[in-house]
């Protein structure tokens, strides 16, 4: 039988991977990306992301046999150095000893799958914007951003991985009764700044670390680069006392700096151009559904599940959708109706599952993390899961080091671990006798 040709809407890291998967299993895939080859151009500044890669996103790297050419530009993190307001620093493993995420930059990843795409033998069409999708024809339109031209390709099956404001999912709403569509904006951006490496070389900051400034309502983050700098991110309110708004000119920023994140302000001599040169990013949940028709199209990556960035599995998730994807045709040997009908009752729901645990972690990220109370709950739940690895996996570990554990069961796991552990740190003189025998049989009881 002949196979379909596939159409990719969007090269970002999913739509790239996607490609990959697709080619290898003998399918004829053609790309169209509305952005300039970005191989060829200058990143913009301020768009210098870089991304926590771990297991679920790994294994799926592992299956097309990439990823040894991915652990290249890999900087594994292997845990959170928390610097706190009084100006004292603590560590926490994120799992037990040899686990670990990767800093990677978001740019050079996407290069990296887009040469590996064309190596297997998709092709790629750049500049090319999807505006529509005629699904009685299958017919799709993209308009050339680089000329007044557009043109129509007809395609017997698209995926749609044009990310979180996706046209394809535009269309698709458009044109389905019924369609179902849920959108929530935080009150809160994102705006990358910078550590420069020593002039050596040297990194400034602990190089195997994912580095947070909590300061209860927000937050700065720093992931180490292969140059020896640090991309920081700040996480802050648009609006309020202090805001995006309030701070308004470098004195304040500055002076704002210097009082909130004392030991990271004299390392960021960019600061001031960097705040005020790179965009205010703004973060946002999308929850939509059906992701599918009949047998044609998919959405797939951000465009089917937009999360927010606190648990570090927006591309891992996206890769994951690649990956049962791939294992649903071959189990369903390319019937397409059933793959696809499978691939969206198998991913909805995870789906739903990650964006509220990554709503959720944005309050343990800013504010829990600094909590002395809350670092003995992990130090208790890291002790209890040591003795008894079968009975209790900490949720963090569930969803970042536990492919195997779908995302909708992590959540409802850790919702029942979080029970258990409110009665537990509920225990008066808790923090004296959490290592007492009597602690691990309570656990167990609640846990039974
Ligand atoms: C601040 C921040 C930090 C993050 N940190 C992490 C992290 O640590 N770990 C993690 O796993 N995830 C993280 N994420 C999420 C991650 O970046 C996304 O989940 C991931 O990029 C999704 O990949 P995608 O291919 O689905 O979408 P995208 O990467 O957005 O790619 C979509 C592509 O489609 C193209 N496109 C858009 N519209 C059209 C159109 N009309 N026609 C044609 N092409 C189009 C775009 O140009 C783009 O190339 C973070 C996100 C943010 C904002």
């Amino acid at each position: 039988m002949e196979k379909k040709k596939v159409t990719i809407i969007g090269a970002g890291l999913v739509g790239s991977l996607l490609s990959i998967y697709l080619s290898k299993r003998g399918y004829k895939v053609k790309i169209f990306e509305r952005r300039a080859d970005m191989r060829k151009e200058k990143m913009s500044a301020g768009k210098s992301i870089n991304l926590a890669l771990s297991d679920r996103g790994i294994k799926a790297l592992e299956e097309v046999g990439l990823m040894d050419e991915i652990r290249k530009i890999c900087i594994p993190m292997h845990g959170r150095f928390m610097h706190n307001a009084d100006g004292t620093t603590a560590y926490q493993a994120y799992g037990k000893e040899g686990q670990y995420i990767n800093s990677v930059s978001r740019g050079e990843l996407n290069c990296k799958l887009m040469d590996l795409a064309e190596k297997h033998g998709a092709d790629i069409l750049f500049n090319e914007k999807c505006n529509n999708i005629d699904w009685k024809e299958n017919k799709i339109e993209f308009e050339r951003t680089n000329s007044p031209e557009s043109q129509i390709v007809k395609a017997d099956l698209i995926f749609g991985s044009d990310g979180a404001f996706s046209a394809a999912r535009l269309t698709h709403q458009l044109q389905h009764d019924r369609f179902q569509y849920q959108q929530y904006y935080i009150d809160f951006g994102y705006k990358e700044l910078t550590i420069p490496p020593a002039e050596n070389g040297d990194f400034l900051l602990e190089k195997n670390a994912l580095h947070i400034w909590p300061r209860g309502n927000y937050m700065m983050i720093a992931l180490p680069n292969i140059d020896g700098s640090f991309t920081c991110t700040l996480f802050f309110p648009f609006e309020g006392e202090p805001s995006f708004a309030t701070l308004d000119t470098k004195e304040k920023l500055r002076s704002f700096f210097e009082k909130t994140f004392t030991d990271a302000a004299p390392l960021m001599p960019t600061l001031e151009e960097d705040f005020f040169n790179n965009p205010t990013g703004s973060l946002v949940t999308v929850k939509c559904f059906p992701w599918i028709r009949g047998d044609k199209f998919a959405l797939i990556g951000d465009a089917a599940h937009a999360i927010v960035p606190f648990f570090g599995q927006g591309m891992n998730c996206g890769f994951e959708d690649c990956s049962v994807l791939n294992s649903l045709i071959e189990k369903h040997d390319d019937n397409w109706a059933a793959i696809l009908s499978e691939y969206q009752s198998l991913r909805k729901p995870d789906g739903d599952a990650i964006a509220d645990l990554a709503l959720n972690n944005f309050v343990e990220m800013r504010d829990k993390v600094a909590d002395p109370k809350f670092l003995l709950q992990k130090k208790i739940e890291a002790a209890f899961s040591k003795k008894n690895p079968g009975k209790w996996t900490p949720l963090y570990s569930q969803v970042t080091f536990s492919p195997q554990i779908r995302y909708s069961d992590a959540l409802v796991n850790g919702q029942k671990q979080e029970a258990i552990m409110e009665q537990i740190m509920a225990i008066p003189d808790i923090e004296n006798k959490w290592q007492d025998e009597e602690i691990e049989k309570q656990i167990l009881e609640l846990l039974n």
